[in-house]
């Protein structure tokens, strides 16, 4: 093997550029991770290379300090190599994401055996002791006093093990392990689905069923399929504690061989999922977007459920999309892609080819729904919404908006209580008793009297899930808030599902997979919500929604309906959805797209500067549209500027571009070039490739 490992620190620091050489302890190859030194401490490093000779001279070439117990398949380095590039970000970061996650304190238990030792002279045991004995070795638990005092008669051996942190993985909704037999339309897709997992390089595929049309079950027989070819799958999900019904279904079915990686776990507990699946004792991760860097070798399938969830773009640099993450390791792995969703993305019909489920498994049609004209109205709800809401007992209403008035303004001068630290109206929250900004987090208590003429009339503007709360409340209806103001999301669904009446109100969250047989109404409070951002992707977002929602009602005997109050009753979005037409909108909205040339007949690459002072920021913001020069087939929008956001200055551009990797490329060099400047030292920039 050759002497020198080649070492990426995993550091934030963007000037940093590894990799670094050390001397190559036995058994270290690609994928290692280790404790080098470095400068003047010691840092981790992930191996991501070998070599015959260094240029770094012997004297001065150091080994490493450690070389840890969890190394990352090689095909993991890979991936973060194309991640860092893919998204303008560095090998580093890059690394960060793959790797392990930290270990945590290990949970020690009582482990008993038996000595083997005949009963000393005294007393024989009594059965209850003989039963005792009879069931070990295995972890003391509720009977560790009993076990004490046969450890005292010298007969059972008692010593602290770490144990594996066993993960809970909550049920929610119904439990079947057994599977049912499949309808002609499901048993069609999985037919062509088992095809493809035994091609070595098989395309991905796009199954678009609507919604209750047994997606899942087609999941589970796929992973059954991979698995029976002894490879490993990913399942990815939105967000478990919105959707604990999948998970459950996958471990009802394959028990212990599914790890679930997820944001509750404890680190202890991630890790321990995660040294599952590298040893390969688990060979089904089910996670979010993350879990698709789950350490699995001889991947089959991954599944991307709800592919068209906002949640699958990360926020943090690098910001990767975990689709196209997903996409480029299933090629590596020649593993087969099934992205679902009843609302699939545009880009993704597009894309990929296409399986049907047209019909709910139980055959009924999705439920009727009506557009209601707000125009005219005042008040969050319209009469007839009322009244559906009095006579369903189960219902579930979407309200787009946290909180209890969208803002605040004082009725005599006019004064709007805004964030100072960004350029954005506060939303009062009444309970909490503040007014707090949605994007930085800032709060303060709600004003008595106006701070500009000191009037001490203040007047509340719009509705938000709270004030919807308050008022459905006073109708007599059992309200169950879900938003991102509730701290145990699993828990009130939970709750929700056993209460015999009531209403489930919230945020987007409401509309996600969730399947409430008893839920017969659905009430979309302002579709326009969405359509009023100023974004390409506003319609399909809203389309989605309503969509999402539509399909929570009417799942069990008792049918259902849906209302739809909005101020556009013509716009397009909303009249496809009201339709389940999926079809017609996404051809309206694949002709659009094509015409003003978004995504997916283009690229679109975000560059957004900020500083505390505008002035450098316009400046760095112009040097940066310098730097990009001409790409070829691309446009360059802006700088243009955007609202003050934490107390910074903010101006973007965008690219839009035939050809992607070109404009990756321009758009890294250019960042890098005017970051790179020391005169500009207070500016930071952000490199958004595929914004969302
Ligand atoms: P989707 O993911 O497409 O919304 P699900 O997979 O959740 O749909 O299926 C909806 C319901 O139908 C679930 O309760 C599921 O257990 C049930 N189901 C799925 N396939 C079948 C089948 N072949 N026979 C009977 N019930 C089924
Ligand atoms: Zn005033
Ligand atoms: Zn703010």
């Amino acid at each position: 093997m050759p002497p020198i490992a080649k070492v990426e620190p995993i550091t934030t620091a963007r000037a940093l550029r590894g990799p670094f050489d050390y001397l190559r302890p036995d058994g270290v190859g690609i994928g290692s991770v280790l404790v080098v030194p470095f400068g003047h401490r010691d840092v981790m490093g992930v191996v991501v290379g070998l070599a015959e000779s260094s240029e770094v001279p012997d004297e001065r070439l150091a080994a490493p300090r450690r070389v840890l117990d969890h190394d990352l398949p090689p095909e993991l380095v890979d991936l973060a190599a194309w991640i860092g590039a893919e998204y303008c970000s560095t090998f580093a970061r890059a690394l960060a994401l793959v790797s392990p996650p930290a270990r945590g304190r290990a949970k020690l238990t009582w482990w008993a055996t038996a000595t083997g030792a005949d009963p000393d002279g005294g007393r024989p045991p009594t059965d209850r002791q003989r039963a005792l004995l009879g069931s070990l070795p295995r972890a003391a638990g509720a009977d560790l006093a009993a076990l004490r005092r046969l450890e005292a008669r010298g007969l059972v051996k008692l010593e602290r093990r770490a144990t594996r942190r066993h993960v809970r993985h909550d049920a929610v909704g119904a439990r079947r392990a057994q599977a049912p037999p499949l309808t002609a339309d499901q048993a069609h897709v999985l037919a062509e689905i088992e095809a493809r997992l035994g091609e070595s390089e098989p395309p991905p595929l796009l199954l678009h069923g609507v919604t209750g049309s047994g997606k899942t079950e087609v999941y589970l027989r796929a992973a059954a399929g991979a698995l029976a070819q002894e490879r490993g799958v990913i399942v990815l999900v939105p967000e478990i504690a919105l959707t604990p019904q999948i998970v459950s279904r996958f471990v009802d079915r394959f028990g212990d061989t599914v790890a679930v990686l997820h944001s509750k776990l404890s680190a202890g507990e991630r890790h321990d999922e995660w040294m599952r699946l590298r040893s390969g004792s688990a060979r089904v991760c089910v996670g979010p977007r993350s879990a698709v860097f789950a350490p699995i070798e001889r991947l089959g399938l991954i599944v991307l459920d709800e592919e068209h969830d906002a949640s699958y773009k990360h926020e943090g640099d690098p910001r990767y999309d975990a689709r196209r993450v997903a996409g480029r390791r299933a090629r590596q792995a020649g593993a087969l892609l099934v992205a679902g969703s009843a609302t699939p993305r545009p880009e993704s019909v597009h894309r990929l080819r296409r399986l049907r489920l047209p019909a709910r498994v139980d055959g009924r049609p999705l439920p009727p729904v009506r557009i209601v004209d707000m125009r005219e109205r005042r008040g969050a709800l319209h009469p007839d919404t009322s009244h559906a809401l009095v006579d369903a007992p189960k219902a579930i209403v979407l309200l787009n908006r946290r909180g209890w008035s969208n803002f605040v303004d004082c009725r005599s001068c006019g004064h709007a209580w805004s964030c100072p630290q960004c350029d954005v109206a506060l939303v009062l929250h009444r309970s909490a008793g503040h007014l707090a900004c949605h994007h930085c987090g800032h709060r303060e208590r709600v004003p008595q009297r106006c701070v500009a003429c000191g009037s001490m009339s203040v007047a509340r503007h719009g509705a938000g899930t709270e004030r919807l709360e308050h008022e459905l409340g006073e109708i007599g209806h059992e309200v169950f808030r879900l938003d991102a103001d509730v701290r145990d999301a699993t828990a009130l669904l939970r709750r929700f599902e056993a209460a015999p009446r009531g209403i489930l109100l919230g945020t987007q969250m409401v509309a996600k997979g969730h399947d409430f047989p008893d839920v017969t109404l659905g009430v979309v409070v302002d579709a326009d919500s969405t359509l009023r951002f100023p974004d390409f992707r506003a319609e399909e977002r809203t389309f989605a929604l309503v969509a999402q929602l539509a399909g929570r009602a009417g799942r069990g005997p008792g049918g259902g309906r849906v209302l739809v109050q909005t101020l556009s009753p013509g716009a397009a979005s909303i009249a496809a959805a009201a339709r389940h037409d999926a079809d017609g909108f996404l051809a309206g909205e694949l002709g659009r797209r094509e015409a003003l040339r978004y995504p997916p007949f283009s690229h679109l690459i975000r560059i957004v500067c900020s500083a505390q002072e505008g002035t450098a920021v316009g400046e760095a913001a112009r040097a940066v549209r310098g730097g990009l020069g001409d790409i070829p087939a691309a446009q360059v929008l802006g700088p243009a500027p955007l609202f003050r956001l934490r107390g910074r200055e903010r101006a973007q551009l965008v690219i839009k571009a035939a050809r992607r990797a070109a404009a990756v490329h321009a758009a890294g060099a250019a960042v890098a070039e005017v970051a790179g400047d020391r005169t500009r030292r207070g500016v930071s920039f952000s490199v958004d490739v595929d914004p969302q």
